[in-house]
């Protein structure tokens, strides 16, 4: 709930599509990084944040002129199946990534599908990430259309994060004829935030000593790493914006959120010290659901399941991640968990398979004992699993954003 605290401008630099390129190089010019106590703590670096906009729609659209200015949702239309991208004219109908078809439908009649490419999606990343590679080594992939940089030693003497982030917009606009936004900040969660904020086709940058304002107002659920529930269980402590978070001690967050405390502590305070990995693996992808009414029938159960491998192979697609563990959980109505994990000797290739995985794992647990209120899928066992990662950039040369 949007609470009655005044709204900020948030204090970005930003701006909107087509703000060309002659006024954005003026903004670097001038800024002053002297004098913040916490970027200079942690080290200044310069972090990029890029974020395509409505990768794979755009792709379907500038690949199919007739597709240019309808609304388009790449994925199947059946009844099964769910939406993996909206375009921004299906956006203004509500129309969103992970929804089911049917209801996309609903809401945006004129809606045109399109099944997903992903064959093409990869290979348009890969020239994205060459185009990345071109200003850094330090390149953090979060999947196929989003990924962190560190700028901070400024390899081709470009002499501004900001001017960098711009040159790989205009060179993703010229070659790819696709548009990305950019988020351009001090860490990892600012740069994400900042591309974010502007979008689509937009650029925004959070300077040394905004992070903290930044933060203050915005909603709980825009950090990174709080996901739904999450932002639930915030709420029911009064938690809604990150002033909210920032006023918590640290104590009440160890005790309520574990292991991500720490972080949630900093990110209040728009302190991210989390390094730009490059080709970071992640250890398991996975999707779960919660229901509204608990469920216990086979037919329930198996419907359920294909819908989860639906909305899991699309992440595991966009995040090129190949595993060879499957693994089923379930919780109960009196909450105990139950997880079930079946590995095949090579990675899981093609979603029949990893539905098949799962569907076994389902079958071997009816009939169930008691019904369930949630039911989640994860590929695990990633390939790259438990690879060190070299220690950040030492520090900043570069002065300016
Ligand atoms: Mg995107």
């Amino acid at each position: 709930m949007p609470s009655q605290r005044a709204v900020r401008q948030p204090p970005c630099m930003g701006l909107a599509a087509n703000g060309g390129a002659a006024s954005l190089a003026i903004m670097d010019e001038h800024a002053d990084t002297g004098g913040d106590a916490d970027a200079e703590a942690h080290g200044l670096r310069k972090v990029i944040h890029i974020d395509m906009d409505a990768f794979f729609a755009s792709v379907e659209q500038r690949d199919d002129p007739a597709l240019r200015g309808l609304p388009v949702a790449v994925g199947g239309a059946s009844a099964r199946s769910v939406v993996a991208a909206a375009s921004y004219e299906a956006r203004k109908f509500g129309v969103r990534s992970a929804m089911p078809s049917t209801r996309a439908a609903r809401l945006c009649p004129d809606l045109v599908f399109r099944m997903p490419r992903f064959d093409v999606y990869r290979a348009v990343s890969g020239q994205i990430r060459q185009i990345f590679l071109d200003y850094t080594p330090l390149v953090e992939p979060l999947s196929l259309d989003e990924a962190y940089l560190d700028v901070t030693a400024d390899l081709r003497g470009i002499g501004s994060a900001t001017r960098i982030a711009e040159l790989i917009r205009q060179r993703i606009r010229d070659e790819l004829q696709l548009t990305a936004s950019a988020g351009v900040s001090y860490n990892k969660f600012l740069a994400k935030l900042a591309s974010d904020q502007n979008k689509p086709d937009g650029l925004c940058v959070i300077r040394p000593g905004e992070g903290g304002a930044f933060v203050r107002d915005l909603p709980i659920r825009r950090f990174h790493g709080v996901g739904p529930r999450g932002a639930e269980k915030m709420a029911s402590l009064g938690i809604e914006t990150g002033g909210d978070l920032a006023a918590q001690p640290i104590e009440l967050l160890r005790r309520h959120f574990g292991s991500q405390a720490d972080y949630l502590y900093r990110a209040a305070r728009g302190i991210d010290l989390r390094p730009v990995r490059p080709d970071r693996k992640r250890k398991s992808v996975g999707g779960e659901r919660t229901f509204q009414h608990d469920i216990s029938s086979g037919p329930a159960l198996r419907e359920v399941l294909d819908h989860i491998v639906e909305i899991v192979w699309a992440r595991i697609e966009r995040a090129q991640a190949r595993g060879r563990t499957v693994t089923l959980k379930m919780r109960y109505a009196d909450f105990s968990l139950v997880t079930r994990a079946r590995s095949v000797p090579a990675a899981v290739t093609d979603k029949a398979q990893f539905s098949a995985i799962g569907h076994a794992l389902l079958e071997d647990m009816l009939p169930l004992p008691q019904p369930i209120r949630l039911m989640g899928l994860t590929l695990g066992s990633l390939e790259g699993e438990g690879e060190e990662q070299p220690p950040p950039p030492a520090s900043p040369q570069l002065a300016l954003f």
